[in-house]
């Protein structure tokens, strides 16, 4: 009975992490002047667009996810980064998700990618186009090592690291997000051109893709800015922490409560949803 009990209660728990948000029910952007509201982690999106589904540099996966959409400067940072990476030969780029239609919060999956402003990009160039059913499925090449501590040799190709660094020297990007060990190969490899490994930044995950954010548009008054990155390529202390062992954790675990969405976004909600 316990057990029933036990399994019972898991189920219930999942599947409230999963419940739908109001979000997901807003099937097209919403009217206006293109606009990205609050934080990464907490907003919304005014006048989003669609990335184009059909293009000759880029393929879009899992498109029956709809999760295409973004600021207009996100779509065009796409279009940039795939031009200069097919000008270059170096193969299709893969796009992951971006937004929803009116952005803000997923059921699951994502805690940013909510103001229009962040778009997951593979780390793989294939130099054939990828079938409509292997963009559907598509299959993740896992870069890291078993241990997280470094990249796989037979599988990391310097065209990647390219890929990454060409992203990063957009003028519009200010962070990117990859796993320590991709990091350290990136440190690693350099040279002496280290400006752009500033915004690139290790975070947990972050296997087989990166996940590219921009800077607020300039027309996106109520769009919350992160502080830069710290000054530096960010490849010495702060990097090696990532690779020492965890401190056990000390104390009762912190509640965090969602934070209340901008009221702008809220706005929103109450004049869509009903
Ligand atoms: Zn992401």
């Amino acid at each position: 009975m316990k057990n029933i009990l036990r399994v019972l209660s898991v189920l219930l728990l999942s599947s409230a992490a999963l419940a739908a948000t109001p979000w997901q029910s807003l099937h097209h952007p919403i009217a206006g002047k293109p606009q990205s509201i609050g934080t990464f982690s907490n907003g919304c999106i005014v006048g989003a667009q669609s990335l184009p589904l059909e293009a000759a540099n880029y393929q879009v996966m899992r498109q029956d996810q709809r999760r295409y959409y973004g600021h207009p400067e996100l779509i065009q940072f796409i279009q940039r980064l795939s031009m200069q990476i097919a000008n270059r030969g170096l193969g299709q780029v893969l796009v992951g998700d971006m937004g929803m239609a009116a952005g803000g919060r997923f059921s699951h999956g994502h805690a940013s990618h909510q103001s229009g402003l962040d778009v997951d990009i593979w780390l793989q160039l294939p130099k054939t186009r990828w079938s409509a059913s292997m963009l559907l499925k598509p299959q993740p090449l896992d870069l890291v090592t078993a241990d997280g501590r470094n990249v796989v040799a037979q599988h990391w190709q310097p065209d990647i690291g390219m890929l990454i660094k060409m992203a990063a020297q957009d003028r519009d990007v200010t962070r990117i997000f990859v796993n320590p060990a991709i990091k350290k190969q990136l440190c690693a490899t350099a040279g002496s051109d280290r400006d752009w490994l500033r915004k690139v930044r290790p975070w947990f995950a972050h296997r087989a893709h990166m996940h590219v954010r921009l800077r607020c548009p300039p027309d996106s008054p109520e769009c919350l800015a992160q502080l830069d990155p710290p000054a530096g390529d960010g490849c010495g202390v702060e990097l090696q922490s990532w690779f020492e062992p965890k401190k056990p954790a000390t104390g009762s675990p912190v509640k965090r409560t969602p934070p209340a969405l901008p009221s702008s976004c809220q706005a929103l909600l109450d004049k869509h949803i009903l």
